[in-house]
């Protein structure tokens, strides 16, 4: 009955704490060591999660990624890596993943991503229409934005960034991609500017009720996350 999880992981010191803590949560966890034994996995009995590490030792965990997809698997694809550096990279070329978190990362952020996984591919429920009434609603030609009823009022910025975020709504947008498009290439200054602008955000966001929440995350860049749903 738990949702069934693989988790896809050469590393024993990673993989067992990881596995008896989604085991101790009530899923339904499988362990591989490998690519292939990934995708061979992913034939015979389709898991709802994939935890992915980048760094296996026959294959690139990109290329498992890609390679699911391919083979048509559905499910969500969370991809876990101590290449840091890296995953901006990643995160901007489409994999197919569906989120990313930079090692070492908590076990109590791993379970909270994976539950936030397995409600947006509405594993368990079917739905994929969520939109509730204080939702965002964003105009673009009138770069206007309406919290229900409510116009936020936002700056020229403000408004780029969440149009971006919105436009990849609950996929992570990369802090590179973000600096790209909102501000010029020519820009060579701090990023922390995109943190204050976010932070701005965030608060005018709130102050509305709007429900959808501007995730950080970590190391990469931010993600327009839908509200959880009523317990
Ligand atoms: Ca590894």
């Amino acid at each position: 009955m738990g949702h069934r999880v693989l988790v896809v992981e050469d590393e024993e010191d990673i993989a067992f704490p990881l596995v008896r803590t989604l085991e101790r949560e009530g899923y339904d966890v499988n362990w591989v060591d490998n690519g292939q034994k990934a995708l061979d996995e992913l034939v015979g009995r389709s898991a709802e999660v994939i935890i992915l590490d980048l760094g296996l030792p026959d294959m690139d965990g990109l290329e498992v990624c890609k390679k699911a997809r391919a083979a048509g698997f559905e499910g969500a694809i969370m991809i876990v890596t101590a290449r840091a550096g890296e995953l901006d990279r990643v995160v901007g070329l489409d994999y197919g993943a569906d989120d990313y978190l930079a090692k070492p990362f908590g076990l109590a952020e791993l379970q909270a991503r994976v539950r936030a996984l397995l409600r947006r591919t509405g594993a368990g429920n079917g739905s994929g229409a969520d939109d509730s009434e204080d939702g965002l609603r964003i105009d673009v030609p009138a770069r206007r934005v309406y919290a229900g009823e409510t116009e936020v009022p936002l700056t020229g910025k403000e408004f780029d960034v969440l149009n971006i975020l919105a436009a990849n709504k609950d996929k992570v947008v990369s802090r590179g991609r973000l600096m790209a498009d909102v501000w010029d290439e020519n820009w060579y200054g701090s990023t922390k500017t995109l943190d204050v602008t976010i932070g701005r955000l965030r608060q005018k966001l709130e102050s509305v009720g709007v429900t959808e929440r501007v995730v950080a995350v970590r190391g990469v860049g931010f993600r327009l996350e839908a509200p959880a749903p009523h317990a």
